[in-house]
Parts: structure tokens; C-alpha cells; sequence
């Protein structure tokens, strides 16, 4: 670790390998990944080291000895801060612990879990080391120094345990099914620990589940049954701004609970995550972002909880020896007796500090995780990274031993704090609404009762001052739940699609004229309309399009990022080129073409009808938009936001309509100059086949965007947890009816173990209606789609074998349109499931022998939309983004959800022919350049030399 912490760059590529040694499954790949993580710093390695990398390419043996020594090496860190592979190992440890009069607390590490199998495993797990811890204490004599308090006798067994590891899918945004889940593992767990007087405390995990987790467990222990326990607590991290409110929030609960609580305050150990997550969600920083501030925080803590100590019971874990000696201070100041308070000290970590305070009587428990070295691999990392950081006190204070002064001083904050994470640029996204806030749930849940009481809504045709009167024959209805109908819209044909174009025919002149700044003003303004829509167009998106809550906000915050994206970006173009010459000056500039027609799919309801008609309209165009049948209430909720924001009259024009009918129309009129159309490949390229036949003054502009066959490779080093939910959310979020959803899976070398644990979390996704937040599948657009999908999936059983076919709940199943995931195997390349879109939650799961095979099966398709890899080799990563030509590539990531600006969208072959949606190139396609030259100079005389 000193050698580590010399050289940053060698830290983190050093991390990163024992990151990637789990996955690794031969010597070979093994040596591979050790030189090309470590080669690029081999220089700043040590002599042997360096000489070995250079060598090992050219030398088997000498490959395999750096592979050995590697294992053996990250095995042996691993053993420092592991305390056990197995039960037998790790009750013979804590013995030892005990020995050395510590106590301890025993953890067990796991992968993700992903599926309800994993959670049950888990359980089991937990119930097996009760039972094994227990029967081993019976043996134990009774250490007064570690098993007794001022109160009497404390349980010598004691474990930790982390509640989302009890249940495949611990959502925020579904806090009473999650609940609900959890209950049904834990309760057994805490039953039985009760039972063998085991303590149990509950780990506390990232920001995110943190509401959650204190919802479930005062509801669990505050219950008849457990409430007159009081061997159980709670982490409570005091980097979080919010660790007081918590504390306060569960001294009320204990003290009507009437029995006393148990607190573990802790720094917290998510510091990175939580920062990136806010950045990345643009959502408030919930940690302090300053280590003094934390340290101070926790040391305020701490007097609070020593103030409070009868009720709520403290152990306090940290290795800062200033933390430590003022909560010491605060037990002498206030003359509570010896160990009133518990001291608790990770594994392996800052040895001499633990034998400083037993020796001074204290009582020191002992995190000890117990489970098998290489799946404990996250674990080890960041414990190694909590070592290593600059700010951290083992490594100042023990490894370093750096000045005693500075380290014990007052924490002193910086006042660095931000507390909201700034994107050094000038377009910001929406942020997302943050679901594990009960007040986003709640707002979300009453705009739902609200629209349903309002159904069914009134949807018309609105041509330039008329609105067409709608058509009881006409309607859209809750995909869900077929026999509600979400709204009644006008029935439009070939007169509604001429009046549409004369009404915006009409209106071009005077909005083409208009600045460009009275424009993005009002893009402007019909983001902060959608803003404060926001909830009313979330309840629409559910009931019409059937996309939960989640995925609905992400549509509304793409729709208000498009107004805003494509006002700045207007705004930039709209700065003539000059280049002037003497006697002469030279302009260039844009203009709006025309008319445009915009025909949007369903599937982005909102998002991608703003997005087309807010540039087509900023750029100085006038607009008719055709939504699809599916969503007509959406767009025309979109219309009236338009209006109130302000746009005149015969500007936007909105006529819902029949693609077959009104389509054909408004491609081939000859007042239309640009047709912007999202959707199937088969309609986009008939438009465009269409639109460059037509016999009119113009050639038509066509922007396009179409379809995807898109694949994620999954290498043979990948991270196994991430890699099976990132292809699970690509392949089944929104029942795979994202244009960018996963529909081929590649996977390198031997892909029984993925093809296992992608089957078992996908059979752990509940299927249900979108407005239910339990439902992790909801139902598929319509009939129709659901008879396509179903044919689609008895063809592909002919070729190739359906190895995962979920069930619909007869009960659902009878009420709308649903279909439960569907995975197939030894699936044929050039087979139609692995060529042509299916656009439903179908996943072909395709073996490759290698990274080159790998990358000719993602390209060889017609489509070039999205991609994806899972590797955790450097030189793959190099390959498949210079070789899978795609649109958008990702990588260890999932493959839906671009974002405007940071991932400009669209694809290329028969994806699409325009050039990618929320870039710096979208509105280009909506305007004509013209050059303007005049000649200055008359009769020899310019005035500009
Ligand atoms: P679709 O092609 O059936 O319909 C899209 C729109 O075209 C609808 O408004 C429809 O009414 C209209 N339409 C139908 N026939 C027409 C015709 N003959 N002339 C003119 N317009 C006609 O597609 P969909 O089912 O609504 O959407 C799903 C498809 O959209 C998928 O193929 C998906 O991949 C694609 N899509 C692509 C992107 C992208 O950015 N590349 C984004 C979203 C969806």
C-alpha cells in the first residue's frame, strides 16, 4: 500500500486490475490484463516489476508466474481485510478476535443481487451464520470488557447486514412493494437472531435507499413483535447534511418505541458515488463535499448521541484518533461510565489504535466481512481506497506518520462545499425527479387520481384558429388497461391535412421574419410551461403510453432539454459569418426552409414530438405535427403548452390523424418543404422515397430517424453484475420499446454463467400496469403490437431456442396489452431475430468466439443506431469503439437514456439519415445557408480601406 500510495496513476491502475481479477478466468487473461493495466505505468513501477511487463509477452512462463504471483499477491490483501473465506475460518477468527479481548461484528460480502434466487441465497446465508456464530459463543467465556455494559450483558455475537441485499429490486421509487419484499427475508433473519440472542444492526448503504431503509426498518422493529427488543441499530452516516435530522427522527421513534435503539455512527463509505450520482442527475450534493466538514459533523454527532446515550445506544466507528479522543473527552466530560459507549474498527485496519483502547478498557468491536475473496473484491477495493486517499487518517496518521499536530486538530472546513454540482458548460439538463423523495411519489400519484377522475380527455385537431371537433369512433386507450379510454380526437383526413398546411403556409412569412431571439425566447418559455406541467404530463405519459413514472419524468425532461438545447444552439447560429474583402463583404447566413411536417412515433411521446417541432419552429419554420395514433393526448397536452407559451396562431399546427392517411398527404404536398419523421424504418424510408419523387418547385428536405437491431457485447472479462442488468434494463426498461433497446446480446467465450444470472433476474421483474410502482414490465403499446411481437416470437422458435419465456398474470393479462420477457439462445446471426427489429422485450442471446467475431455479429446488421460493451480490458475497449460502428456506443454501461448535449442521438445506416438529435448539428438540417456578396467599391472609391 505505501508503494501504491506514491504514484497515483499506478494506484488507480493497480485498483483496477484487482477490480478485474474476479473475472478473470485463465492465467492468460489473467498476464494479459496485469500488462495492460500495468504496462502504460511501467515506468513508475519498481525495477522487478517493470522488467517482468516488459518480458511477459514474449515469455509463457514467465506470463504465467506474473499471473500467479499477481493472485497470490491480491489474495493475500485480500486476507487483511477479509476475515474469513467460510463459517469454520471466520468462528475461528472472531475467536481470536475475542482473545485479543475485541469484539466483533460479522458482515457478509456477496455479489449484487440480482434476482429473487440471489435474495433467498442470502437469507439463507444469514440464518446458516447465526446459527454457526451462536452455536460457536455457547463455548466462549464471558469477557466483561466486551460483553457488558453499564446495563448488564450484551450479546457476544453480533452481525451486520445490508437490507437491499435481500431483495432483487429495492426501489426508491416503490417504497411499499420494496418494503414489502424486504420484509419477508428479514423478518426470518431477525427472528431467528433474536432468538439465539444474536445483535443485529443494519448496514447504512447509498443516499438513495436511505429513506427507504429507515422507513423499513422503524416499521419492522417498531412492530408488536420486535419492538421490545433492544439488541438491534442502525448506521447513520454523518457525512450526509442530513444525519441529524435521522438522528433526531429516530430518537422520537425509539422513545415511543420504549425501548432503547442502537446507533453505529459512521463517516459513510459511498463519499465518490454520492457525488457523482448528484452530478450527474444535477440533483443537490447530500454529502458534505469537505473531509473536515464531515469530521466535524460527525464530532457534533457524537456529543448529541453521548447526550442521548439511554436512548439511543452509541458505537462509534472511525479510525480517526481526534474523532476517537473527543468522544472519550465527551464520556469524562459528562461521567458516563466506562464503556457507555462502543468503539468499532474494520477488519485489518489501524491495529494499534484498537490495542490503545482495549488496553485502556474500552470496549472495540471489529467489522469483520466474512465471504470469498475474489467476489469480495468491490469490498476490498474500497477499503483499499479508503486507505490510500490523501485525506484519509490510516494513511496520514499510520502509514505516513504524519505531523500529530495537524492530524489532531479541530476539523476546520475548508468551506468548499457546493451544494449543488455545477456542469462547467452553458445548456444544463433537467434534472430528474428523485423518486426516493416521498414528496416526487406523492405529486406524481396525485396528478394520476386527478387525471383519471378528468377522463376521458378531449383531444381536437388544432388548425391554425380551428379546433376540429373530435370523434366518438376515435380514441386512444390505456395500453394497460384496454377498456379505459384516455382520450377522444378528431378524426382528420386529406381536407384536415390541406387546411393544416395553408394554415401554416400562411403564417411562414411573419415567423420567418421574426428575430431569432423572440424564437428562442419562446422555446424558452414552453420549457418552463412543460416545468410546471410536469406532473400532469407524467400521468398522461403513464395512463396513455404505458412507461412508468420514472421513465415518463425522463420524457418530460428530455422535452424541456430540447426547447432549451435547441434555443442556445439557435442563438449560435444565428451570428452571421463575415469575411470580408476590400471593396467587397461577404455574409453567410441561415434561413428556415418552409413548412414542416413532423411525424413522431409513440414510443418518446413527448420528447421526440417537442424535439422535432421546437427545432423545426426555432429555426423560423412553421410546423404541423402528426403524433401517433398511440399518444394523441400527449401531444395535444404539448399544444396547449405551445399556445400558453405563446406561439401564434397558424405557427404550430397539430393534426392527429391516421399515418396511412394524413401521411401521405402532407409528405407529398407540394407547400411542404421539410418532413422530420421518427420511426419505423419501413415508413421512414417510403417518406423518403416519397418525398423525392414528388413533382413540386422543391427538392424536400427529409430528416430521418429510424430503427436499430442493437447490440451490447458482453466480454469474457466483463463485470458479471453489471453486465446482466445493464443488458436487462436496456433490453426489457419500457418492455424494449426504446429505439435504443438492447435486442442482441454478444457474448465472448463461455456464456452459461450470464445466460444464468440474466434468466434469474429477468424472472425476478414484475409484470403489471405502468401506474403501479411495483411493476418493473408494463404492457406493450397496443393489440396490435402485442400480436406482432407474439408472431415474431413463435417464428424465432423454429431457429433458435427460447430458453426464458416469463408469464402474464392471467388477471393482467386479461385486462391490456401485455407481454413478459421473452430471451432466446443459439441464435443464428443472420436469422431474422437477430436482424430485424422487433421493438418489444425480445433478446437474442448470440455466442462469439472472440473480440473479432464479437464485433463482425454487432456490425453486421443493416441498422447502426446504439451499442453497447461490457469489458474490463483497456485494449478491447480501444477496438470495439474504433470497430462497432454505431450511432451511440456505451460502454459499461446500459444503452438507453441519451441525454441532450452530453449524448447527442441517432444512428446511421438504415437507422436514420440525420444527423443526431440534441447535437451541435441537429438544426442545420432545418435551415438553407445563403451567401450574400456586395461589391463596395463605386467608381474606385470604397469606403471600408
Ligand atoms: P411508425 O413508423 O409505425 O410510426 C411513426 C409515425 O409515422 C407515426 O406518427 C405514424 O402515424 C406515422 N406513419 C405511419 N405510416 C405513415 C405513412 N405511410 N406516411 C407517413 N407517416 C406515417 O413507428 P412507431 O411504431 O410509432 O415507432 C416505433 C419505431 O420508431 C421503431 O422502429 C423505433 O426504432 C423507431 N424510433 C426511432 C428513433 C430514433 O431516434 N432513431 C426514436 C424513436 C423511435
Amino acid at each position: 500500500m505505501a508503494w501504491t500510495m506514491r504514484d497515483d496513476r499506478v494506484k488507480v491502475q493497480l485498483f483496477r486490475f484487482v477490480d478485474a481479477l474476479p473475472g478473470l478466468r485463465t492465467p492468460e487473461a489473467i498476464a494479459e490484463h496485469l500488462a495492460e493495466y500495468l504496462g502504460p505505468v511501467a515506468a513508475r513501477l519498481p525495477f522487478p516489476a517493470a522488467w517482468v511487463l516488459s518480458r511477459m509477452r514474449d515469455s509463457t512462463w514467465l506470463a504465467r508466474l506474473a499471473a500467479f504471483a499477481a493472485t497470490v499477491g491480491v489474495r493475500q490483501l485480500a486476507r487483511k481485510f477479509i476475515a474469513g473465506e467460510d463459517l469454520p475460518r471466520i468462528i475461528a477468527e472472531v475467536t481470536r478476535l475475542r482473545h485479543r479481548h475485541l469484539a466483533f461484528t460479522v458482515d457478509l460480502l456477496g455479489e449484487a443481487i440480482i434476482s429473487s434466487s440471489e435474495a433467498d441465497a442470502y437469507r439463507d446465508a444469514y440464518l446458516q451464520l447465526i446459527d454457526g456464530l451462536a452455536d460457536a459463543a455457547a463455548t466462549w467465556p464471558h469477557d466483561l470488557q466486551i460483553d457488558h455494559d453499564q446495563h448488564g450483558a450484551l450479546p457476544a455475537v453480533n452481525i451486520s447486514l445490508k437490507v437491499s441485499a435481500l431483495v432483487n429490486r429495492f426501489d426508491p421509487a416503490d417504497p411499499l412493494g420494496s418494503v414489502r419484499a424486504v420484509r419477508t427475508r428479514l423478518e426470518p433473519i431477525l427472528r431467528a437472531a433474536r432468538k439465539r440472542g444474536v445483535f443485529v444492526n443494519i448496514d447504512m448503504e447509498h443516499n438513495a435507499v436511505r429513506p427507504l431503509t429507515l422507513d423499513l426498518i422503524t416499521e419492522v422493529l417498531g412492530s408488536d413483535e420486535f419492538r421490545g427488543w433492544r439488541d438491534v441499530g442502525i448506521a447513520i452516516q454523518a457525512y450526509l447534511r442530513c444525519a441529524h435530522q435521522d438522528l433526531e427522527r429516530l430518537l422520537r421513534w425509539s422513545e415511543d418505541r420504549g425501548t432503547p435503539f442502537w446507533i453505529r455512527l459512521v463517516k459513510g463509505a459511498y463519499h465518490d458515488h454520492e457525488r457523482v450520482v448528484a452530478a450527474q442527475q444535477g440533483w443537490p450534493v447530500p454529502v458534505f463535499t469537505d473531509k473536515a466538514a464531515t469530521d466535524a459533523n460527525y464530532e457534533a454527532l457524537s456529543d448529541w448521541l453521548l447526550d442521548r446515550h439511554d436512548v439511543l445506544r452509541p458505537a462509534f466507528a472511525s479510525h480517526n484518533v481526534r474523532s476517537i479522543a473527543h468522544i472519550l473527552a465527551g464520556v469524562e466530560q459528562r461521567r458516563l461510565p466506562q464503556r457507555a459507549v462502543e468503539f468499532q474498527m474494520l477488519y485489518g485496519m489501524a491495529e494499534p489504535l484498537k490495542a490503545t483502547l482495549v488496553e485502556r478498557g474500552e470496549r472495540v468491536r471489529v467489522y469483520a466481512p466474512y465471504g470469498r475473496l475474489l467476489p469480495g473484491m468491490a469490498y476490498l477495493v474500497r477499503r483499499l481506497l479508503e486507505n490510500t486517499s490523501n485525506q484519509s487518517f490510516v494513511r496520514v496518521g499510520f502509514l505516513e506518520h504524519g505531523d500529530e499536530e495537524g492530524l489532531l486538530m479541530k476539523p476546520q472546513s475548508g468551506g468548499t462545499a457546493h451544494i449543488t454540482a455545477a456542469r462547467p458548460r452553458g445548456f444544463t439538463n433537467q434534472a430528474l425527479l428523485d423518486f426516493s423523495q416521498a414528496s416526487s411519489r406523492e405529486a406524481c400519484s396525485h396528478a394520476l387520481d386527478a387525471l383519471r377522475r378528468r377522463l376521458p380527455l378531449t383531444c381536437p385537431a388544432v388548425i391554425g384558429v380551428t379546433r376540429i371537433a373530435v370523434d366518438d369512433r376515435v380514441c386512444s386507450r390505456n395500453p394497460g388497461r384496454q377498456d379505459q379510454i384516455v382520450a377522444r380526437v378528431s378524426a382528420t383526413g386529406e381536407a384536415e391535412a390541406n387546411a393544416a398546411v395553408a394554415a401554416a403556409m400562411a403564417a411562414f412569412p411573419d415567423w420567418r421574419d421574426r428575430s431569432v431571439e423572440e424564437r428562442a425566447v419562446l422555446l424558452e418559455r414552453l420549457a418552463d410551461e412543460l416545468l410546471r406541467r410536469r406532473h400532469d404530463l407524467i400521468a398522461l405519459i403513464v395512463l396513455e403510453s404505458g412507461k412508468n413514472a420514472p421513465e415518463a419524468d425522463a420524457d418530460v425532461c428530455e422535452a424541456i432539454d430540447f426547447c432549451r438545447f435547441y434555443a442556445v444552439e439557435m442563438r449560435r447560429l444565428d451570428t452571421a459569418r463575415i469575411r470580408d474583402l476590400p471593396g467587397e463583404q461577404n455574409r453567410m447566413f441561415y434561413e428556415p426552409r418552409g413548412v414542416a411536417v413532423v411525424i413522431a412515433p409513440w414510443n418518446f411521446p413527448l420528447a421526440i414530438l417537442c424535439g422535432m417541432a421546437t427545432a423545426a419552429l426555432v429555426a423560423g419554420n412553421t410546423v404541423i405535427m402528426k403524433p401517433a395514433e398511440q399518444t394523441p393526448a400527449i401531444a395535444f397536452h404539448l399544444m396547449e403548452a405551445m399556445q400558453a407559451a405563446g406561439f401564434p396562431q397558424g405557427v404550430v399546427n397539430l393534426l392527429p390523424g391516421t399515418g396511412e392517411i394524413v401521411g401521405p398527404i402532407l409528405v407529398g404536398h407540394p407547400d411542404v418543404s421539410l418532413i422530420t419523421f421518427t420511426g419505423s424504418v419501413a415508413v421512414g424510408l417510403a417518406i423518403n422515397e416519397q418525398a423525392a419523387r414528388s413533382r413540386t418547385a422543391e427538392v424536400k428536405r427529409v430528416v430521418c430517424e429510424m430503427g436499430g437491431k442493437n447490440a451490447i457485447i458482453v466480454d469474457a472479462d466483463a463485470d458479471l453484475d453489471e453486465a446482466v442488468l445493464g443488458v436487462m434494463h436496456s433490453a426489457f426498461g419500457y418492455q424494449g420499446q426504446k429505439c435504443s433497446a438492447c435486442s442482441r446480446v454478444i457474448v465472448i467465450g463461455d456464456h452459461a454463467a450470464f445466460v444464468e444470472r440474466l434468466v434469474q433476474a429477468t424472472a425476478s421483474l414484475t409484470i403489471g400496469p405502468a401506474d403501479d410502482p411495483a411493476s418493473a414490465i408494463g404492457p406493450v403499446i397496443d393489440e396490435e403490437a402485442k400480436h406482432r411481437i407474439l408472431a415474431r416470437i413463435a417464428e424465432a422458435t423454429k431457429s433458435a431456442r427460447l430458453i426464458y419465456a416469463g408469464i402474464v398474470p392471467s388477471d393482467i393479462d386479461a385486462a391490456g396489452s401485455y407481454i413478459a420477457p421473452h430471451i432466446f439462445t443459439d441464435v443464428d446471426p443472420a436469422s431474422s431475430l437477430a436482424q430485424d427489429e422487433i421493438f418489444g422485450p425480445v433478446l437474442a442471446v448470440i455466442g462469439a468466439r472472440n473480440l473479432d467475431d464479437a464485433i463482425r455479429i454487432a456490425n453486421g446488421t443493416r441498422f447502426a443506431l446504439t451499442g453497447g460493451l461490457y469489458s474490463r480490458s483497456p485494449s478491447a475497449i480501444t477496438r470495439v469503439t474504433r470497430e462497432f460502428r454505431v450511432g451511440n456506443l456505451y460502454i459499461n454501461r446500459k444503452i438507453t437514456g441519451a441525454l441532450v448535449d452530453v449524448q447527442p442521438f441517432g444512428g446511421f445506416k438504415l437507422s436514420g439519415i440525420g444527423s443526431k438529435a440534441g447535437g451541435p448539428d441537429y438544426l442545420l438540417q432545418f435551415l438553407v445557408p445563403r451567401c450574400v456578396t456586395e461589391n463596395t467599391l463605386r467608381h474606385g472609391f470604397t469606403p471600408d480601406l
